[in-house]
């Protein structure tokens, strides 16, 4: 049930390495022995997990994990224990949302997901600002004009859930977040229940009925925010990082812990509050869905979105981001502890949707003085008064974007003599100015070789290749220098963020864990697009040559191979 369980103690460590020295195969496979006939339909492999829980941590950069590693006692120190992958890629340029979490179960990049930005532009659709949400059917309109209707039609290939299902329908496959983005790209088409929050609650797709796991977590949740909750306990080995940092008039980030006003649904969903909410629903969906119980494996994907509000909203060096990943930690910790009371054979992997950055006012204190916002020439309405000046053409929305950078697009109705003119002169402007490292034409991408070797030393091209999808992609993509953060000013709620093609926004930390596992580190670069090959094999799932852009992983610390069994 919700909320109840906030407190600043530690999980037990006898308890916890209890758990952890109980006898169990781990991932290691018996050896083959001779079939004595084909079997009537493909089994899962004889040592598959019965559940296995992928988890995505919203703006969980490998970072922060370093950072926050050695003080972990809860969930995230169990995982530490297992295979670590402190250098996980979410390879591509287009570091948002949607395309990270589009990628994780699918184990192909954006490019073949098709889920290229968080929004696109497309100026067939009839609405004012021509911005599609990857998550939406926009051909069906909201109740809500504001609003729209959730959908995952956008993902063009089936999640590693789907992939279970089609071969042994009996398998589950339940998705739950705090945004319906992660817990749709996640879950996939196919899904028996899928749950994110909406306002003061948890919601599901149009047309499907709250289960009693929800409508209970809902109640729960409604009297939490209508009673309020009080500060959350700073962490000592937090306690240098609680500083004011000004951001114009009365307002400043760092030194906030989340005391939570009666009604303040905001508030809520950007606190660990709503973490603590999404893996008590989770605990509530295996029970209802019976999930780690039957002859063949079940999916649960839980994403969990508190970590990435937290970065935007303060940053990711304050008190605030401690007091989260402490939370978050401690709640991992139950959620991990209620599946052992359960006694399912589970298997986790645990990953990010894309890394973070701080923010550049208290960067400049903390020896990056060259980190700075982004200046408003570079939003699209300056870029299509710089181009009609030089093109001579009209200015209305002659450029198109939804920020400053990454995709742009040009106004639909240019003949291709003046289309080409534009490109050019808009590609000039963006090189002539300081703040941009490169920019791409949508040819030149689709003409270049598609990226291979370790991720972190792909070209610029190479990243914006790996989220290029033609049909949807911009005219040009457009990156920013190392350090230039593209919002030109801090607001409440909004101070820092992500999405650049660089590093600390592209590597995440991918951990796997299962009961009675030889953990090893392995800090060579991997990538998201290895997770579900990875855990395809570890269950026995034949999946075609082709079908993943990642490789298997091998999870046996010694000379056993959870990839040699492969199908
Ligand atoms: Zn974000």
């Amino acid at each position: 049930m919700a909320l109840r369980k906030f407190r600043s103690v530690t999980l037990g460590a006898a308890a916890l390495a209890a758990a952890l020295v109980l006898p169990h195969a781990g991932f290691a496979r018996p050896a083959a022995k001779p079939a004595p006939a084909p079997a009537p339909a493909i089994q899962p492999a004889a040592n598959a997990p019965k559940l296995i829980v992928a988890i995505s941590i919203d703006q969980f950069s490998a970072d922060l994990f370093a950072q926050y590693r050695s003080h972990f006692t809860g969930g995230l120190a169990r995982l530490a224990s297992g295979a670590v992958f402190p250098a996980g890629f979410q390879s591509h340029a287009a570091t948002e949302t949607c395309p990270g979490h589009s990628t994780i179960l699918t184990g192909v990049h954006p490019a073949r997901t098709g889920i290229i930005a968080n929004t696109w532009i497309d100026q067939s659709v009839a609405r004012g600002k021509k911005q599609v949400y990857c998550a939406e059917d926009e051909t069906k309109a909201a109740a809500d004009p504001k609003d729209y209707v959730a959908s995952v039609g956008h993902l063009l290939v089936p999640t590693l859930g789907e992939r279970v299902k089609a071969l042994w329908p009996t398998s589950r496959n339940v998705a739950v977040s705090g945004k319906d983005r992660a817990a749709l790209m996640m879950g996939g088409h196919v899904i028996d229940s899928v749950y994110w929050w909406k306002g003061a609650g948890f919601t599901s797709l149009d047309g499907r009925t709250l289960t009693p796991a929800a409508v209970n977590e809902n109640k729960a949740l409604a009297d939490v925010l209508a009673q309020g909750a009080p500060e959350l306990p700073l962490p000592d080995w937090c306690a240098g990082k609680a500083r004011a940092i000004p951001l114009g008039g009365s307002f400043s980030v760092g030194t906030g812990r989340f005391a939570l006003a009666p009604g303040d649904k905001n508030a809520f969903r950007a606190s660990p509050r709503i973490d603590r909410a999404t893996i008590d629903l989770a605990t509530e969906l295996v029970d209802e869905n019976k999930l780690g119980k039957a002859a063949t494996p079940d999916v649960l994907s839980v994403s969990l979105s508190a970590t990435d509000y937290v970065g935007h909203g303060f940053g990711t060096e304050g008190s605030e981001m401690c007091i989260q990943l402490q939370q978050l930690d401690l709640a991992l910790g139950d959620f991990f502890i209620a599946l052992d009371q359960r006694g399912i054979d589970y298997a986790v992997v645990l990953t990010a949707d894309h890394g973070g950055f701080d923010m550049p006012e208290r960067l400049g204190e903390q020896a990056l003085p060259a980190s700075h916002r982004v200046s408003k020439s570079l939003l699209p309405e300056a870029l299509s008064a710089a181009v009609a000046a030089k093109t001579g053409l009209d200015a209305k929305d002659l450029v198109l974007s939804d920020g400053a950078s990454g995709d742009l697009w040009l106004r639909r109705d240019l003949a291709p003599a003046d289309k080409a003119r534009v490109l050019e002169a808009l590609k000039a402007e963006l090189l002539a100015n300081p703040e941009v490292a490169a920019a791409f034409t949508a040819d030149e991408i689709a003409a270049s070789p598609a990226p291979t070797g370790s991720p972190e030393t792909w070209p610029l091209i190479a990243r914006a290749k790996a989220s290029f999808y033609a049909p949807r992609s911009g005219d040009l993509v457009l990156m920013l220098k190392r350090g230039v953060v593209p919002i030109p000013a801090p607001g409440p709620g909004y101070v820092a963020t992500h999405g650049s093609p660089w590093d600390y926004d592209r590597r995440v930390p991918i951990l796997f864990w299962r009961k009675g596992m030889t953990g090893f580190e392995q800090p060579s670069p991997v990538e998201t697009v290895d997770i579900a090959p990875t855990l395809a094999a570890l269950i026995g799932l034949p999946v075609a040559a082709g079908a993943f852009d990642g490789r298997c992983l091998d999870l046996d610390a010694g000379t056993g191979d959870t990839c040699g069994a492969k199908p």
